[in-house]
């Protein structure tokens, strides 16, 4: 049972090496963006609340994302674990995945944090937001989730860090350094 979380400032390569964790465990990416950017595309009524909101570079409720979390992980497909992409970004996202892992009778094995110097973020970024179609891949939007990721999400890695299971990875070695760092 792999039950890990990838947690990173944006631009951090967490969808790079999720799949790669992914893989070599066996276990499904659950990444709360890309189910985000899904329902987007859809036109859910989830795409239709969180559409604004991501444009903008900021945090969807906490509320939508505990939903679609808890939804996805009674799927069969993560009885033998999972690994979380992007998830909890709040501390409050935190806890309540606490709550949804004893209620399944399980456990978090570890919170993996890919660090990444900010500049290099904003940097790697512009240069995906070229090919990636991503409206949120702009100089403005990148700025402002940074601020969200030093805001909302360092809490998190502190929270992690207090209940000993946090492990910190340099996320600017080359792709598949960083993936040996990790597995
Ligand atoms: P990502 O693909 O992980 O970079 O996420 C893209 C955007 O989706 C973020 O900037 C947020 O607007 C939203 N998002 C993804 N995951 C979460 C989350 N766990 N909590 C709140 N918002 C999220």
């Amino acid at each position: 049972m792999m039950r890990i979380i990838l947690l990173g400032p944006p631009g951090a390569g967490k969808g790079t090496q999720a799949q790669f964790i992914s893989k070599e465990y066996d276990i499904p990416q659950i990444s709360t963006g890309d189910m985000l950017r899904a329902a987007i595309k859809e036109g859910s009524e989830l795409g239709k609340q969180a559409k604004d909101v991501m444009n903008a570079g900021g945090l969807v409720s906490d509320d939508l994302i505990i939903n679609l979390v808890q939804e996805r992980i009674a799927k069969p497909d993560c009885v033998n674990g999972c690994i979380f992409d992007g998830f909890p970004r709040t501390y409050i996202q935190a806890y309540i995945l606490e709550g949804l892992m004893l209620k399944l009778n399980t456990s978090l094995n570890c919170l993996i944090s890919l660090n990444v110097p900010e500049e290099e973020s904003v940097a790697r970024l512009l240069n995906r937001g070229k090919t990636s179609g991503r409206s949120d891949d702009n100089e403005k939007v990148i700025r402002n989730r940074l601020k969200e990721y030093n805001e909302k999400t360092l809490p998190v890695l502190q929270f992690y860090r207090d209940k000993g299971i946090y492990v910190e990875v340099n996320g600017i070695d080359t792709i598949e350094n960083v993936n040996l760092s990790i597995t």
